[in-house]
This record gives structure tokens, sequence and C-alpha cells, in this order.
């Protein structure tokens, strides 16, 4: 028991460091004395650092990427709640997880949901994710992607949960300097979305050395393909950016024509290069992991792509085959800020954690095409 005095010394103690402080005897800290919140956070999340992943939080989940990763989830029997604010998903996408209809801008609501669930872990999808309009309008990149984030993995702390999966992108990287690219090369992102990208990465790396947050962040090359005897794709009515929506647009007659951005690139047709990965496959990326923050701490980074890369006209080639229909195209000026050639080594994430895309580019085209003509 503390006496009257000794208590009082620690309440101005408190009140001059509210954080904390250390009791130091002869020269060596003997003691921290820490607010009782600080305390209980610190020893839900020692608790919390070497328990089974079964609850999640996933943000984003009723949107492209997040749905398929969901229903692996359910799949797996994980425990599943979505927060989405739905302004770019499809409420119907989240199947049987428990659905919440909000944003991360509100923390109030944040620290309700982690308060009321007590969750394992977090997948972080939610994003504003179009790189012409970051360039645009930068601000809501930066809110949405990093203010965002902050919030979450400020709730997260507070919350003693200290396990994350971020979505992050190869537009971390920018223009390569060597492909395929490893994850230890430079990062110098060419637009703000790739660049808001790489902060929260950053933020994830000192959140771990200062609140033992550990994260796996994924760096998906380009997502593709669907499952549609699920009802799960991307969303036809928003998806007029990405280059396979584009062209199965044209080969249903929707648009008159696919726009090639360009042939003067230094690849051997002239067009740009991309390793496109199915949905599923990185789907799969997720659930390991998870199951890698089950046993190990820290911050991982992987890129998620197989490795094999395609130009815009053998995309094009593709899908007249898988379609059976001719696809009417011209070629158009270069877009601003794509890389002539954007090819994952995907190697680390092969090795660690046990990753092997499944699916080919006939069978993301196929998928694809069965959800656009859907
Ligand atoms: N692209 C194209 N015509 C289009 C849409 C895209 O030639 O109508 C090209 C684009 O320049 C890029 C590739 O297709 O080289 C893939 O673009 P997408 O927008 O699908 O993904 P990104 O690589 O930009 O993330």
């Amino acid at each position: 028991m503390l006496d009257n005095k000794t208590i009082s010394e620690l309440y101005q103690a408190f009140a001059a460091s509210p954080n904390g402080f250390l009791i130091v005897d002869s020269g060596s800290p003997s003691f921290a004395v820490l607010p009782y919140k600080a305390y209980k956070a610190l020893r839900q999340s020692q608790a919390n650092s070497s328990k089974k992943i079964n609850k999640i939080l996933v943000t984003g989940g009723a949107g492209y990427i997040g749905s398929h990763t969901v229903r692996l989830l359910r799949e797996q029997n994980y425990e599943v709640v979505v927060l989405d604010n739905l302004s770019t998903g499809r409420g119907e996408a989240v199947g049987d997880a428990k659905f919440i209809e909000g944003d991360f801008s509100d923390r109030d609501l944040l620290d309700r949901v982690f308060l009321e669930e007590r969750f394992d872990a977090v997948m972080h999808f939610a994003a504003s994710i179009k790189v012409d309009e970051s360039v645009a309008n930068p601000a809501k990149y930066y809110e949405s992607n990093v203010v965002g984030g902050i919030n979450l993995v400020n709730a997260m702390v507070k919350a003693g949960v200290v396990r994350l999966v971020f979505s992050s992108s190869a537009a971390v990287y920018g223009e390569p300097q060597i492909s395929p690219i490893g994850e230890e090369s430079v990062c110098h992102p060419t637009n703000p979305y790739g660049e808001t990208k790489l902060c929260f990465e950053n933020i994830l790396k000192w959140y771990s050395g200062a609140y033992g947050l550990s994260s796996v962040s994924l760096r998906y090359f380009n997502a593709a393909g669907a499952l549609p005897e699920a009802g799960l794709g991307y969303n036809r009515s928003l998806d007029h950016t990405h280059l396979i929506p584009r062209v199965l647009d044209a080969a249903l007659g929707k648009t008159s024509e696919i726009e090639v951005f360009g042939n003067d690139y230094d690849t051997s047709d002239g067009t740009c290069i991309r390793d496109y990965v199915h949905v599923l496959d990185l789907a799969a990326a997720h659930i390991l992991a998870l199951t890698k923050l089950e046993t190990d701490s820290g911050t991982h980074i992987y890129n998620v792509g197989t490795g094999r890369g395609y130009s815009v006209l053998e995309i094009i080639d593709e899908v007249m085959e898988v379609t059976g229909r001719m696809i009417p195209m011209k070629i158009g000026a270069r877009r601003a800020g794509d890389p002539g050639r954007l090819v994952a080594n995907s190697q680390k994430i092969q090795r660690e954690l046990g990753w092997k895309p499944e699916y080919d580019l006939k069978s993301i085209i196929q998928s694809s095409w069965d959800w656009q003509k859907q």
C-alpha cells in the first residue's frame, strides 16, 4: 500500500508527465509508472499478440478485393465484421459477415466498434485508389489513405489490437529501375496515390517500434478477375479506368473501341507491360499474411504479383480469344505517369508465406467476361 504522501507525489508527477514516467534508481530505470488505460492496453496487446486469430475487422470489405477476401475468410470460419462506407462497395458483397456502415473518419464510431467487438486483427482495404484522381485531388487521398489510416491504427492501439494486414500497392515503386521489382527496390512514387500508400507503410513501421503494432503490407500489382458464381467482382458501374473491364466493354459493344495508351514504350510490342494477378490469389495472400502475424511480430512487406507480365496488346488478343469477338482498337497517346513495365518479383512471399498464384491470365479474363456479361 502506498501512503498518502507518495500518492499525492505520484499525482503531481502525472500532472507534469500525463503519458507516464520512469522512476530511476542509481542512474538506471527501475519502474515505469503508467496511466491505468495505457497499462491495460499494454497488457491487452501482450495477450493479443500471441493469440490465435479468429475475429477480424475488415475495412472496405464491401469493395472489390475486400469482398473476395471476406468470402475466403468466412469459408475458413473466421468471424468477420466489415466496416465500409459503401462509397464504392456493394452491401450485398459482404455475404454473411456482420456489416457496419460507416467511415473511419468517424473516430467515435471506431472507438465504439473496437470496444464492442474484441478483434484479434484488422485487414485494411478501404482507400481511395484512382491514380489520375489522386493527381487532380491529392487532398482527398491524404485524407482517406493517410488521415483515415491513422484514425484506424490509433483506435487499434487504444483497444490493444496489434495485428494489421494492409492493402498497399506497386504504385509505391514509381518508375522501376529494374524489372521484375523486388521489395528492396527504391520507392519513388510518381503520384499521390502511391505516395499515400508508402506514407502509411512508413507509419506502420514507426507504430511497430513505439506501440507494438505488427503488420503485413501487401503491395498489389494489377488486381483483376472476379468470382461471378458468388456474385463478386469489380464494381461494373464504377470501373471505367482499368484495362480489362475496358477491353471487355469494347467486346460487348458498350464502347466503340479500346484506346491503347501509347505504343512507343521500350517493350517488345511498344505497349505497357503489367503483372495481372487474380483477385482470389490476392485474397489467399491475405489469409497467409494473417497466419504470419500469429507467429511473427514486426513490420513485413510483400509484393503480390505473378512475376509474369503481359503487354496491352497481349491482353487485347487474349480477350478476343476468350470472348470470340473482334475488338476495334486505336493507338492513342501515353497516359501520364504510366511506367512502361511493372512486374513483380514475388519470390519473397512465395518463400516466406508459401503463396503461389493459382490462376492464369485466361481464367482472369474468362471470369471477368462472365462477370461483365451478367
Ligand atoms: N490502358 C490502356 N487503355 C485503357 C486503359 C489502360 O492502354 O483504356 C493501359 C494503361 O496505360 C496501363 C495498362 O493498360 O499500361 C493497365 O492499366 P490499368 O489502368 O488497368 O492499371 P494500372 O497499371 O494503371 O494500375
